[in-house]
């Protein structure tokens, strides 16, 4: 660029004219509308971001709540919530709070999945490493999908297709995927094949403790659930002795705060 002569005593000089640039198409080029805070184009620009820190603060509150177990934590600050409730509801995925999933179902309250993982560990008597755990009522996938961070095999059964295969879809690029097997079936028996487990979670209540699902469960092995009507609770009941299902002194249950599940059904949904 050329350069310019040096300022004279008392000489002002302004900027240079800008360059005007005219379009060779001859359109009025408009540009995209300008958001009104730097927090929403971050969030137009770049979703995960966005996730990502909402995720964060979710998990910051779980452990104010009382969530200490910090792989369950991990495991909730991993899974993203939002891409397993409708776009429309997309932007309240990480209150902590259920959400409706189609079906007359919902996607479990960010809480209450942790409580019930955070619970099932700390009960756990089983030797560590290899476990393998069984959810009835995959619904969405979400709560499978944080399982599948934490066991080494994890079996979901939900017995509405249609949520089924909204599962599949929502889980078909999860990384830990490989750790998930997703069965249409009815989750008090048809996990049976895979079993005996380390931990089994109900995410649908009953009003008394499922006795063929007990059966399903390692010496030492815990299974959690939302038990009891009309208050539910959720309780953590633990195998002590292989000895049947008969002898209901071989478990012994825990009670812990009230909840408030869809129930169980029983068959596949026609
Ligand atoms: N786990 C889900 C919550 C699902 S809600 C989450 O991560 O958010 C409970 C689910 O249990 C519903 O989808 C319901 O269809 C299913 N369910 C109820 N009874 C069942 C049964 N006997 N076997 C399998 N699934 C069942």
């Amino acid at each position: 660029m050329a350069q310019r002569p040096p300022l004279k005593p008392g000489e002002k000089r302004g900027l240079p004219p800008a360059v005007k640039l005219t379009p060779k198409w001859g359109q009025t080029v408009t540009r995209p509308v300008v958001p009104t805070s730097y927090a929403m184009a971050k969030t137009a620009d770049n979703p995960g971001l966005a996730s990502e820190r909402q995720r964060a603060r979710l998990v910051e509150r779980l452990a104010q709540q009382g969530i200490a177990d910090a792989d369950v934590l991990r495991a909730m600050g991993l899974v993203p919530r939002h891409r397993f409730v409708d776009d429309g509801l997309a932007s309240r995925a990480y209150e902590d709070t259920a959400l409706p999933i189609g079906f007359q179902q919902t996607i479990s309250q960010p809480f209450v999945v942790a409580r019930s993982q955070a619970l099932a560990r700390s009960h756990l008597m089983t030797p560590e490493g290899m476990r393998s755990a069984l959810e009835v009522g995959t619904g969405c996938g979400y709560q499978a999908a944080v399982m599948s961070e934490l066991y080494e095999s994890v079996v979901s059964v939900e017995r509405i297709p249609g949520l089924h295969d909204l599962a599949k879809s929502n889980l078909a690029n999860w990384p830990a995927g490989a750790r998930l097997r997703l069965v249409l079936g009815d989750g008090l028996v048809d996990g049976e094949p895979w079993g005996p487990f380390d931990v089994i979670v109900l995410a649908a209540g009953m009003s008394d403790a499922p006795t063929d699902l007990l059966r399903q469960l390692k010496v030492g092995g815990v299974l959690v659930a939302p038990l009891g009507a009309p208050d539910q609770h959720l309780r953590v009941i633990r195998r002590l002795r292989d000895n049947g299902s008969s002898d209901s002194g071989g478990f012994e249950t825990f009670t812990f705060e009230s909840v408030a599940f869809v129930p169980i059904l029983r068959g596949i949904q026609p």
